[in-house]
């Protein structure tokens, strides 16, 4: 239910900074032709997920996150490592979700076998297309076969909870080749993957491939031809049997979520562990302001009151692989950036990132648990104009995207924060 409650567990996000290349259109934290560092890397992350566990006390963890980068480049014995150093330092829940990002050209069955083993019980494939054109454009150093290859490995090793990425609306990308796409992942296995996520591209400033387009040499789809796709993606996929429960993914069952991403929307806390990593965390137990302390400046608040508490922290963790590796062995914290988070900004995140959970979307009750003021009270207006709109429909317990909405999600969170 979405915010989460004061106090709720944790995620943990290990990032893995290490790709064998690095994609035109990829702006993540991650290196290539750095894999000599692995073995420090993964010694000196051991080490900090000692740290913040000890920091926390200990505190309840429910999710683990292997990202990156290519977090299939680690041996799987790392792999079970760490695992074990979060079960060490946190209070990690026996039937977590514990998920790791795999390319399709760096894994086989013995390796998911491994895994396994090592405690993985979730698997993301970042297949991206089928389309061997698309696969050039986007740099990436698979082929097709490759990731149908995986997809069957992971399955053979035993792997029952597999997540495919998939971008859309990259240059050249016809609606026939996205309706490919779709139709060939669908059709994997017995009856599919576990899990779509499903990313419309974003030519992010400063990457080779904003170059391109600036230069001509690549043009991406216009936003009406992306919309398109994705309208096409959601009828597919519910021709499938697929539960759409957040704007970019989608699930067999609501037990097929992504726990860990639940986390985040539902702006949960989560610990951001190695090179360049976010984390998020309330100030105290429950995140809530004190008593007699002024709730802030509120969106529609006629009058505005001063200062707005902190109820909150977020962290970013030094941004270059050697960076953390010193850090840790000098004892100090590696962390390059703290920012604090006031009332009014953490209930504008909680409506920014619960509008995305499109069946939950954000709950009277839960919002009011977590933040000490009721919904209305905070979001009255803005939500009345949205629902005037047709953009957000007011249930009797909870606001979320109607299906105009949802078109528009991210100008609609936008008004929130
Ligand atoms: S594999 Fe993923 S993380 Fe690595 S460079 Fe490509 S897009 Fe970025």
């Amino acid at each position: 239910m979405a915010p989460s409650p004061p106090g709720a567990p944790l995620g943990l996000y290990l990032h893995v900074p290490f790709c064998a290349h690095v994609c035109p259109y990829c702006d993540f934290n991650t290196y290539a032709g750095q894999e000599a560092l692995i073995p420090a890397y993964v010694a000196a992350l051991e080490r900090e997920i000692g740290r913040r566990g000890a920091a926390s006390g200990g505190r309840a963890a429910e999710t683990i996150f292997f990202g990156g980068g290519t977090p299939s480049l680690l041996p799987a014995a790392e792999i079970g490592r760490l695992v074990r150093a979060c079960r060490a330092a946190f209070a990690v829940a026996p039937d977590a979700e514990v998920s790791l990002e795999a390319n399709p050209n760096s894994v086989n069955e013995a390796y998911f076998h491994d895994l396994l083993d090592a405690g993985i019980n979730r698997l993301s494939l970042g297949v991206q297309t089928q389309q061997r054109r698309g696969l050039r454009t986007l740099g990436r150093n698979h082929e097709a076969a490759d990731a149908a290859a995986a997809f069957a490995a992971a399955r053979a090793a035993g792997f029952g909870n597999v997540s495919l990425d998939l971008i859309f609306g990259w240059p050249g990308q016809t609606p026939a080749a996205w309706a490919a796409d779709l139709d060939a992942v669908l059709a994997w296995g017995v009856d599919g993957p576990e899990h779509l996520s499903l990313y419309s591209l974003i030519v992010e400033p400063g990457t080779p491939m904003a170059d391109a387009v600036t230069r001509g040499i690549l043009a991406v789809p216009d936003d009406d031809a992306t919309a398109d796709l994705y309208e096409a993606a959601m009828a597919r996929l519910e021709r499938a049997g697929y539960v759409h429960y957040e704007v970019a993914n989608w699930a067999k069952t609501d037990a097929l979520r992504s726990r860990h991403n639940l986390v985040y929307w539902r702006n949960g806390d989560y610990a951001g562990l190695g090179a360049g990593a976010h984390g998020h965390d309330g100030v105290g137990e429950s995140g809530r302001r004190k008593d007699g302390e002024s709730p802030g400046v509120l969106p529609d608040s006629p009058t505005p009151l001063l200062p707005d508490p902190v109820v909150g922290r977020r962290t970013m963790q030094h941004l270059l692989p050697k960076s953390f590796i010193a850090a840790v062995a000098r004892g100090e914290a590696p962390v390059s950036n703290v920012e604090e988070i006031g009332a009014r900004t953490a209930m504008g995140e909680t409506m920014m990132l619960g509008l995305r959970l499109l069946r939950e979307g954000v709950a009277d009750a839960a919002f009011l648990a977590r933040h000490g003021r009721s919904l209305d009270d905070v979001f009255g207006p803005t939500i009345a104009d949205l629902a005037g709109l047709g953009l957000v429909e007011r249930m009797p317990d909870r606001v979320r995207l109607t299906r105009r909405g949802l078109m528009l999600a991210n100008d609609v969170c936008a008004r929130f924060v």
